[in-house]
């Protein structure tokens, strides 16, 4: 089975649930940027909007895409368009016809609620994901920190222009990377009791490391979702090199904060980090070999890269200082 992801991209899905959805995204965001936000940041001035495109303001019609914008270095926004919502539902729906996900709960007829219901879970790990992605950007200060030098104010996720003209590509990369581990911070640190819920509900005679691999599986699915987002538009603008790291190196990434002393003792909390790296791999290698049907070899070179990337990124955000403008104390987090 394969995903036709240009017809992904290009279907409607009509639902009179769009609304109950986008509501359930707000109430999620707001208990962060108005509850959590003041005792993170012990700033009241600090503001950062979020907003659903539903009425095309800020992107085309059909655009996907996410952006964070800074208007002043206390004020900031978020905001999805409507089509990338769409997109990653009918994507969620997608996933759970294979069976290297969710595989303790057969394909039969009678279990189609249960894996509609993990279908809604993983959607909503990705929109969760993507906000506090977007969030990283804003409070680990690369927006100030690019708007300072460079007078960018807008920060798409797809089809940056405006940043691909005037910073290095492998600046931005390092930027994406740093906010795919603090956005994880985030998300796990504030969403973690929603998704034990979930793994009690449906993972019942399972174990955590068995939760923890789809986790890691719903996790890397959207970033190839990404990638294949970006591919698109690079091929239409005719250019090679990507905006973020691989599928693989991203999940990683998210993954590397598991094993940190303030999460460590609060998620995943029956596996050691050892334990986790090697679920991850083992994770990522069933993407490999079963979603994107790569072979051992092919897998194994693709993977070599990895180590090289992540010693590459830390060298460049301590040369812009990335670390020294984060607008929190990282005592403070979780
Ligand atoms: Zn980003």
């Amino acid at each position: 089975m394969t995903i036709d992801f240009n017809e992904l991209c290009n279907s409607h899905w009509d639902t009179e649930q769009w609304n109950d959805i986008y509501k359930n995204i707000y109430i999620n965001t707001d208990k962060v940027l108005n509850y959590g936000i003041k005792e993170l940041f012990k700033n009241p001035n600090l503001t950062i909007n979020f907003k659903i495109d539903t009425e095309e303001k800020y992107f085309k019609k059909d655009e996907i895409n996410a952006f964070a914008k800074i208007y002043d270095e206390e004020n900031y926004s978020i905001v999805l368009s409507k089509k990338l919502i769409q997109l990653l539902s009918h994507f969620s729906r997608k996933i759970i016809d294979y069976e290297f996900i969710f595989s303790h709960i057969k394909r039969v007829e009678e279990n189609r609620q249960i894996l509609m219901e993990l279908a809604d879970f993983a959607f909503y790990i990705w929109i969760q994901s993507i906000f506090f992605h977007e969030f990283a950007h804003i409070v680990r200060g690369h927006l100030a920190t690019n708007y300072r030098k460079s007078r960018i104010k807008t920060w798409y996720e797809i089809s940056n222009y405006e940043v691909n003209k005037k910073l290095k590509k492998e600046y931005i990369k390092s930027l994406e990377a740093d906010a795919d581990k603090w956005g994880s911070t985030f998300m796990l640190g504030n969403a973690y009791l929603i998704l034990e819920e979930m793994f009690k509900k449906h993972y019942k005679n399972q174990n955590e490391e068995d939760y923890l691999y789809d986790y890691i599986l719903t996790i890397v699915l959207m970033y190839d979702l990404f990638e294949r987002l970006e591919h698109k538009v690079r091929e239409e603008f005719n250019e090679s090199d990507f905006d973020h790291p691989h599928p693989e190196y991203r999940a990683l990434i998210s993954l590397l904060i598991l094993g940190e002393d303030h999460l460590q003792n609060k998620v995943f909390t029956s596996i050691d980090s050892q334990k986790k790296m090697s679920i991850a791999m083992r994770a990522i290698q069933t993407y490999f070999l079963e979603f994107r049907q790569f072979s051992n070899t092919r897998y194994s070179k693709q993977m070599l890269g990895w180590v090289n990337f992540i010693n590459k990124t830390r060298k460049i955000l301590e040369k812009h200082k990335i670390n020294k403008k984060t607008l929190f104390k990282k005592k403070d987090i979780v």
